[in-house]
């Protein structure tokens, strides 16, 4: 196994992997909150983890990667009440939607899929023990962190402290760097909102108590991998290291990761400030799903990604050139045997796409590869060098490929319609198109009309219909 290096936030380092059980990886990942559809910055984000989870596997490593659902916490007891239903009737539609959305664009499903509403006592037992070791403090019903018990506050966002006053407190989850204080581990009930009695009073957990306590309830104190976007490494992922380590003493994760933004027009794609897309949205606007998860895993993770229509469209004309190179191998009768420098030229693309994901997930650099390889397979083809063998080759290295990569299988239109999205222009761009018919042209003259034959079964499958006029012109139009 070649060695697998990551940029380590903690400290500031690539790293190499070196799972704490032999073999077997154990991650957490902060998964979404529901109180609305994740939109696709959140997405990038969960594509970044995906890509992770799948090559460590391709790696021969196994894996225990937890991910939380935040189905209780403040904007959604608020929207909840607001309402007048219960949290779990209000999550559940934005649960299932985000498994949904999750399949639509193959992501896996981590081996735990954690809901917080589930884990109170795990959460409350978490709590006790910080109030044994003196680390919490009470005010008007609520359990707080004292920050300034924990003196390695703030050595992953590297915060400074030191001018912090004791004793300031933060009552919302969700705050800006320069407001470090004191946070709440507990919240004291308020009228008209859910709450659960408990054995440290009634109320309801804040968010940051939720990832320590599901995290170290499935996978030990000392986690291999934590992850997420860059929005949380403060407050949320320091106050997580802050609950954790206090409480066990030991490091809570050997490394953390932080994938970088999704931006529109320079800015971060977020709920709250309005300028955000679902995956829905843009399916209902006719993009397809391969579409959407090449464009957010092209980019390496900790750069940032600003989302364009040109991007769109790129990243859809190269998930179709993949799509028809693999049509290009299993279709054509190559003549028998094995033209060996192609073999060669194979090996080196799949030595040359896993050392670009052992080197912190670059994505970028691996797909170069993937590409590089395609032209020069399509250049020794034109020339009639590649042969059998090398197709069946060829063939099995693009699948190793797509086991990271997941674009290949043709299912858009598919999954859409299971979606119930119908209406979408879902249809074959028309340069793509017209560079099958130049490569039907090319194979009928070479007389390889099995390879002439599948073209037009491929382009009929994709809605479009040929006209073969009589002069060798060829028409064509959507179905
Ligand atoms: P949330 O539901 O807000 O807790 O976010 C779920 C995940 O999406 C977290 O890992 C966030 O860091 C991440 N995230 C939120 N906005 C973006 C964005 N614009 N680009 C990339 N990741 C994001
Ligand atoms: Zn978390």
């Amino acid at each position: 196994m070649i060695p697998i290096k990551l940029h380590n936030t903690l400290t500031n380092q690539l790293e190499t992997l070196s799972p704490v059980h032999p073999g077997e990886v154990r991650i957490y990942t902060c998964g979404p909150t529901v109180y609305a559809y994740a939109h696709i910055g959140n997405f990038r984000t969960f594509v970044f983890q995906d890509i992770l989870r799948r090559f460590l596997r391709s790696q021969g490593l196994r894996l225990l990667h937890v991910m939380n659902v935040t189905d209780v916490d403040d904007r959604i007891i608020v929207n909840a009440a607001g309402a007048g239903i219960s949290i779990r009737e209000y999550t559940e539609k934005y649960i299932q939607a985000f498994l949904d959305d999750m399949a639509a664009i193959n992501l896996e499903q981590p081996e735990i899929l954690a809901r917080a509403t589930e884990h109170i006592d795990d959460m409350v037992a978490l709590i006790e023990k910080l109030q044994n070791k003196g680390f919490t403090y009470k005010s008007d019903g609520s359990i707080y962190y004292r920050i300034a018990k924990f003196p390695k506050y703030g050595k992953l966002s590297r915060i400074d402290v030191s001018g912090m006053q004791s004793g300031a407190r933060v009552d919302v989850d969700r705050y800006e760097k320069d407001d470090a204080r004191d946070f709440a581990l507990w919240k004291a009930p308020k009228a008209g909102e859910h709450f659960w009695e408990t054995r440290i009073g009634p109320g309801r957990p804040g968010w940051h108590i939720e990832c320590s306590a599901m995290a170290m309830e499935y996978l030990g104190e000392t986690l291999d991998i934590h992850a997420g976007g860059v929005d949380l490494s403060f407050p949320h992922h320091e106050n997580e290291i802050a609950q954790s380590e206090g409480a066990t003493g030991h490091l809570f994760s050997k490394i953390w990761l932080h994938g970088e933004h999704l931006l529109v027009e320079g800015q971060k794609m977020s709920k709250s400030l309005g300028n955000f897309y679902t995956l829905r949205d843009l399916f209902a606007k006719g993009e397809k799903p391969s579409t959407l998860r090449f464009l957010l895993l092209s980019v390496p993770y900790r750069r940032q990604l600003n989302f364009t229509e040109d991007g769109l469209r790129q990243a859809q004309s190269s998930v179709e050139r993949l799509r028809t190179f693999i049509t290009r191998l299993k279709t054509t009768n190559f003549p028998e045997g094995s033209y060996e420098p192609m073999m060669a030229r194979i090996k080196r693309a799949e030595t040359d796409f896993d050392a670009a994901l052992a080197d912190d997930l670059n994505t970028a650099v691996a797909l170069a590869a993937v590409f590089d390889l395609v032209r020069d397979a399509n250049s020794a083809m034109d020339r009639g060098t590649f042969q059998q063998q090398n197709a069946t080759r060829a063939i099995a290295a693009m699948e190793k490929f797509d086991a990271v990569l997941a674009v290949l299988t043709v299912d858009d239109d598919e999954k859409l319609q299971k979606m119930g999205f119908t209406q979408g222009d879902t249809r074959m761009p028309a340069e793509q198109v017209e560079a099958l018919i130049e490569e039907r042209k090319a194979a009928k003259s070479a007389r390889d009309f099995q390879r002439a034959d599948a073209i037009r079964k491929q382009l009929s499958d994709s809605g479009i219909i040929l006209e073969d006029a009589k002069d060798g012109t060829v028409r064509w139009k959507y179905k």
